[in-house]
Formats: C-alpha cells, sequence, structure tokens
C-alpha cells in the first residue's frame, strides 16, 4: 500500500513554484500508474546497542529477528526488537536484505539527483515507455527535486517527466 505524500514546499521564484507544482502533479500521476507495484515499508532491528544496518520487508523482518536472536544468549534477547519507517529518506533505491522486495521510501537531495541524471539518458518513446517499475522512480525522483527545490533540476526533472508522460500518450490535463 502506498499513499503520495504531500510535502511541504519551499517556495523560492514564481518560476520554481510554478516547476514545483507540475511536478508534484507528475509525481501523482506515476504513482496511480505504479500503484500494484509491490513494496513494503521498512522494517528494521533495534538491538542493545545499534539500529541494523540492514532494512527488511515485512514479510521478511521476523524471520530476521529470529535469525538475530539466535547469536544472542536468552537473557540478552528481551533488549531486541524491531522498529518500522514510514517515508525514510535514502540516497537511493531500498530493497529487503533478504528478499530484495522493494521499500518505499523516499529519495534525498543527492537521490533525486542521482534518479534524474539516470532518466534524463533514457527516451521513452511509444514504443518503449516507461515501465511499472520505472513509473514508481519516476514518482520518487519528481518528488524528490519537487521538494528540494532548485530551479535547474526542476527544469530537467519536467522535461524528464513529459517525456514519459508523452510516451504513455497519457491526458495529464
Ligand atoms: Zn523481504
Amino acid at each position: 500500500m502506498m499513499e503520495t505524500a504531500i510535502m511541504p514546499v519551499r517556495l523560492t521564484s514564481p518560476e520554481a513554484t510554478q516547476g514545483n507544482a507540475e511536478l508534484l502533479r507528475m509525481a501523482n500521476v506515476f504513482a496511480k500508474k505504479a500503484m500494484r507495484l509491490p513494496t513494503s515499508y521498512e522494517y528494521k532491528i533495534e538491538t542493545p546497542v545499534r539500529t541494523s544496518p540492514e532494512s527488511y520487508c515485512a514479510g521478511c523482518i521476523d524471520a530476521a529477528l529470529e535469525a538475530e536472536l539466535k547469536k544472542w544468549p536468552d537473557e540478552e534477547r528481551a533488549q531486541f526488537s524491531t522498529s518500522m519507517s514510514a517515508g525514510a529518506e535514502y540516497d537511493g533505491r531500498a530493497h529487503c536484505y533478504k528478499c530484495g522486495l522493494l521499500l518505499d521510501c523516499r529519495l534525498s537531495e543527492y537521490g533525486g539527483e542521482t534518479e534524474l541524471r539516470y532518466f534524463s539518458s533514457i527516451r521513452f518513446t511509444r514504443l518503449r515507455p516507461p515501465s511499472e517499475l520505472e513509473m514508481y522512480h519516476l514518482w520518487k525522483m519528481l518528488e524528490s527535486i519537487a521538494y528540494h527545490l532548485d530551479t535547474a533540476k526542476v527544469s530537467l526533472a519536467l522535461r524528464v517527466g513529459r517525456n514519459a508522460l508523452a510516451a504513455l500518450a497519457w491526458d495529464e490535463r
């Protein structure tokens, strides 16, 4: 289950604001198109000393905790737990450490830029429209660029988004 978060908007210039609104509108279109893609919230193991660096999906976290507990003496085990984070920010695509399922997260500014660079190297056409997975990542990229507002990147992101929409023959109005 995924929901498109309405993100706080930093107003800089009228242009950027307009770009930002269009980015968010496009992000919504891709979010809806990618809705059936299986994803999970991100889960982690909390130990007495740290949060596990590995992230897990909802289906794998219990088994991952079990496996971790086996390494510890009985009296320590009560101190272990799991945590769920909705909308954590990442520098890239996040996947379950165990099964590889896509984890729902937000992209940091760096993550958004990386995806933007990647997508601006792809030319979508009617014969090569974005896949469902690409639409998911387009959604996350557009959301990140809209949130971490930067006029130069906004115009490039708009171009990438419009190209992908045109390839889908999607009427965005
Ligand atoms: Zn998993």
